[in-house]
């Protein structure tokens, strides 16, 4: 049995602790979100990450929450950071060629690094104080706290010098919260790639305030120099994409990057059957969260949609045109997959469901549709648009 550390898998879970944790969004999360007090340590950040990421619940949602409980001014710095998960997607959209080079740079390096070393990285065997901790508590848990996944990447590639690209494929496997964009562009942040010449430095001081003295490392590195790439393409307009034929019968097509359909399909008029896939990605906790909220996902469709509704442990072409052809179903309508693992699965076998005149329509969130586009130069560019975004979207 794999334990889940307190995040129980389902929206209702997640909606709970939205709901717990709405009061403390104002000034206790402000002055105490950098402290990391250890695993079992009341903290002051909100651990939704995992419900965010997968959609059980909607940046909307946690944004409407906490508004409903303070004013703009008291919780902006929380509603920043869930702003920082919306604009680090929208950015990755506007340059899928940074996701290809960062898997290309990750298979290279698995050739190149010794498997012996990277193995001490991520057992928690270097013998650094605070590091050997993290690694085993990310295995353990599935999570880490803000601040240490930024000490851990930073000793990752300015003392123990390892590529970025395997750090960040360790966090791709182990975090039930992975994401392709927040992870790898983060990454990308700490080694001076993403704010090219920006590095960040994890310090034994910095380490030391912010975990309570629970750990004061020797011997980091006291330099951190960028490293260098060539130049990022210019950001793509947002792709268009087609529409639904609402005179067609359709098959709901849930995958993890999005468990609520129900807040993003108005009319449940059509749906002839619900398919809920999970992920062929990740680690034994990620597959065994995804597993679980998959099972709260069709539960919650079958009754809103009241269609029958199966569930497939990864995508396949084949199960999908027959899930098809039993429903009656003339198209697939899908809550729209993020760049990433699972929009490469799904990438990989469209061409066999058009062959088989199955036609795959993505409907894009209005939330992504309306801040994504903003994501062309840094997060500061982008923050001053969030007021009236937020407005636009009916909050704040
Ligand atoms: C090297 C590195 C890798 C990371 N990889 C991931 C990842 O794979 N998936 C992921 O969701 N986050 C990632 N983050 C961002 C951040 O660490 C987590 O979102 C956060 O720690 C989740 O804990 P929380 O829910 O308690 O956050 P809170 O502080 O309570 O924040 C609320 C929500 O805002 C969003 N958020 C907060 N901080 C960030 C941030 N810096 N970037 C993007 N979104 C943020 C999350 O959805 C989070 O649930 C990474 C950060 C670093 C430095």
């Amino acid at each position: 049995m794999i334990a889940l550390d307190g995040f129980s898998p389902s929206r209702a879970a997640g909606l709970a602790r939205l709901a717990d944790f709405a009061p403390r969004a104002g000034r206790a999360y402000a002055e105490g979100r950098n402290s990391d007090a250890g695993p079992n340590a009341p903290g002051a950040v909100s651990r939704l990450s995992p419900y965010v990421r997968h959609r059980l619940i909607t940046e909307r949602e946690v944004a409407g929450a906490v508004l409903g409980a303070h004013s703009f001014a008291t919780c902006e710095k929380f509603v920043a950071e869930v702003l920082w998960r919306t604009y680090w997607k929208g950015w990755l959209e506007l340059r899928p060629g940074i996701w290809r080079r960062y898997c290309d740079e990750r298979d290279a390096a698995r050739e190149r690094v010794k498997p012996g070393v990277l193995a001490s990285a991520e057992t928690g065997a270097t013998g650094i104080e605070g590091f050997d901790h993290w690694a085993r508590e990310l295995v353990a848990t599935g999570y880490l706290h803000n601040h240490a996944r930024m000490w851990f990447a930073s000793i990752w590639i300015f003392t123990l010098r390892l590529p970025w690209t395997l750090g960040a494929d360790f966090f791709m496997r182990n975090l039930i919260d992975a994401d392709a964009a927040s992870n790898t562009l983060s990454w990308r942040w700490v080694a001076g790639l993403q704010t090219p010449g920006k590095t960040y430095l994890a310090t034994a001081d910095n380490i030391a305030r912010y975990t309570d003295g629970r750990f004061s490392p020797r011997g980091l590195a006291n330099t951190a120099i960028a490293l260098t790439e060539d130049p990022v393409p210019s950001p793509r307009p947002l792709p268009d994409l087609v529409t639904a034929d609402p005179a067609l019968p359709t098959l709901l097509l849930v995958t993890p990057d999005d468990f609520h359909p129900e807040s993003l399909f108005a009319s449940t008029r059509g749906v002839a059957g619900a398919v809920v896939v999970g992920s062929g990605a990740g680690g034994p906790l990620s597959r065994a969260f995804v597993a679980d909220a998959m099972a709260d996902t069709a539960a919650r469709v079958a009754a809103h949609f009241g269609c029958p509704t199966q569930r497939l442990a990864a995508l396949d072409a084949e199960a999908l045109i027959a899930a098809a052809a039993n429903t009656g179903a003339r198209q697939i309508v899908m809550p729209y997959a993020s760049i990433g693992p699972d929009a490469d699965a799904l990438a990989a076998l469209l061409p066999k469901l058009d062959a088989a005149g199955v036609r795959v329509v993505a409907v894009r969130r209005g939330w992504d549709s309306a801040f994504w586009p903003h994501a062309t130069k840094g997060f500061f560019a982008f923050k001053t648009q969030i007021p009236r975004l937020l407005a636009a979207e009916g909050l704040g």
